[in-house]
């Protein structure tokens, strides 16, 4: 047990530095905060049109977000930046990780910039007896984190919130191979163009079943990966991918992609690699 509580003191570290961050609540006050990455409640909130415009590539594009005024100036200031590439030594670390997700009715949105993914009531993850509540899930492709240089055809983030408003985001990351057969059947209700959340009819959402089955982690303090890039996230990426097939990535990234902001500098961050075990 000794090393389980030294490593929950290490997840406390990591989100007790975020904390510190100036912007760390940004995502959460602020109603210019991303639609995709914060929370759905902000996500309502904010019409599309009161969004900053912002893309991947050309004028708009990631090396201009900071230049966008509003609280975007993270973007290009921050030091604790998403996503990074995973590489080299990390101390390795054994934790408590508790899933408790359940299944749940949800709404699938094409909010422009992703396909999110907001469940009504659908559980969420217990770190060192704090509790994190799924707020909605979103994809990326290519993926946003790189592991030792590499990476994959697609990465799903679950957003999480405490309830102090800290985010915590779990980051899966899935290769070109087999079909996943969860994303088969939300892949049939795919929004072709951008608009407001839909029900999911005649399907329930489990955050479960959208992930590997092991609890093995890389942990480390970053941020938002979109505008306004407001640092104080906790991220845990899943060392190993999961697989999707070349027609389920290209039909997402048909519609939005690519959208994958440029690997960010590490800086002095160190990062953990998590073993689970409950
Ligand atoms: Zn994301």
């Amino acid at each position: 047990m000794r090393l389980t509580a030294l490593a929950c003191s290490a997840l406390v570290l990591l989100s007790a530095c975020a904390k510190k961050e100036a912007h760390g609540d940004a995502a959460l006050g602020d109603s210019h905060g991303d639609p995709h990455a914060a929370p759905q409640g902000d996500a309502h909130g904010a019409k599309t049109e009161a969004v900053a415009h912002w893309t991947y590539e050309g004028k708009e594009g990631p090396e201009h977000w900071a230049a966008m005024g509003g609280d975007n100036a993270a973007c290009g200031a921050g030091h604790r930046q998403s996503p990074i590439d995973i590489a080299g030594k990390t101390p390795q670390k054994a934790a408590k990780i508790q899933f408790a997700y359940h299944s749940s009715t949800a709404t699938i949105q094409n909010n422009g910039h992703t396909v999110v993914v907001a469940p009504a009531d659908a559980g969420g993850v217990i770190l060192d007896s704090t509790v994190y509540t799924l707020k909605q899930f979103h994809f990326h492709s290519p993926s946003e984190h790189a592991i030792n240089g590499q990476r994959t055809a697609l990465e799903t983030h679950f957003v999480h919130q405490n309830e102090h408003g800290d985010l915590l985001v779990i980051g899966v990351m899935s290769d070109i191979g087999n079909a996943d057969p969860m994303l088969a059947s939300l892949w049939t209700y795919l929004p072709t163009d951008p608009g407001q959340p839909l029900p999911l009819n005649d399907i329930l959402i489990n955050a479960q079943d959208l992930m590997p089955g092991t609890e093995d982690f890389y942990v480390y303090a970053g941020s938002l990966t979109t505008p306004p890039c407001s640092e104080g996230v906790t991220w845990m990426v899943f060392s190993s991918p999961l697989s999707v097939s070349a027609e389920q990535a290209d039909a997402f990234s048909r519609l939005v992609g690519p959208n994958s902001r440029p690997l960010q500098a590490r800086n002095e961050r160190d990062f953990l690699h998590i073993s689970g075990g409950a």
